[in-house]
């Protein structure tokens, strides 16, 4: 329950398209939507086939194409978002080569801002990632936004990705969230739209994950697009 005292104290634009006071729970992703995904491209498409390349000895672009068959093999399972089943694949230690590149690590724009918006509109405030526990320690290590969170969720944990239906039910029945109270926010459209046939109510998509890149266009997921937090604070 909101206190008086505490609603004068938020900033909040009245304009915001989220009924806030409407919301108890908020299921954040992490890359792309907390995190700059950046780090997360560069990684897989520069940095890995470079380093793959001079490992293996060969030249780096048969490591990218060796490389992106593997990722377009495993897209959108718990296979691709998993570190072990990486490092076994390249025969490399993917978090090893990841930390080697930490400082490209950065939360998008106003992250900081809207996780300190919602401690004071007293939600509870859940990340939910589809993120290796390993690669997930290194980010909370590097950008601490988990001082924010109220709880951390690795899809790994439930053996389910975010793709599957299976991982929405398990969440439910571990977190006792009110669907019909909850937002959920994801840079992912075909996770945006798994979290509604859930039956989540609240739903918002990041169009600009990646700093580096142009904002992606809407798609036909129904939900709210935002480029930035600043849209919906
Ligand atoms: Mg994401």
């Amino acid at each position: 329950m909101t206190e008086p005292q505490d609603t004068q104290q938020v900033q909040t634009d009245t304009k915001s398209p989220i009924d806030w006071p409407a919301i108890d729970t908020v299921l954040l992703d992490m890359d792309g939507t907390l995190l700059d995904l950046h780090f997360d491209n560069y990684f897989w498409l520069e940095h890995l086939p470079t380093r793959y390349a001079e490992h293996h000895k060969i030249d780096e672009q048969q490591a990218r194409e060796t490389l992106h068959q593997h990722i377009q093999a495993y897209e959108g399972t718990l296979q691709w978002y998993c570190l072990d089943h990486w490092s076994e694949l390249v025969q490399m230690d993917i978090t090893t080569l990841k930390r080697e590149i930490s400082h490209k690590i950065k939360q998008r724009p106003h992250t900081q801002r809207f996780l300190a918006f919602l401690k004071s509109q007293h939600k509870k405030v859940i990340l939910v990632t589809n993120a290796h526990r390993r690669g997930l320690q290194l980010k909370l290590e590097v950008t601490a936004i988990d001082q924010w969170l109220d709880l951390v969720i690795s899809s790994h944990d439930y053996q389910l990705p975010k793709e599957s239906p299976q991982f929405w039910q398990h969440l439910h029945r571990a977190e006792h969230f009110d669907p019909t109270r909850t937002l959920f926010i994801d840079d992912t459209p075909r996770i945006v739209g798994k979290a509604g046939e859930f039956g989540i109510k609240h739903l918002v998509c990041i169009t600009h994950p990646d700093s580096q890149k142009a904002p992606r266009p809407p798609c036909q997921q129904h939900c709210l697009y935002i480029k930035d937090f600043d849209e919906i604070i």
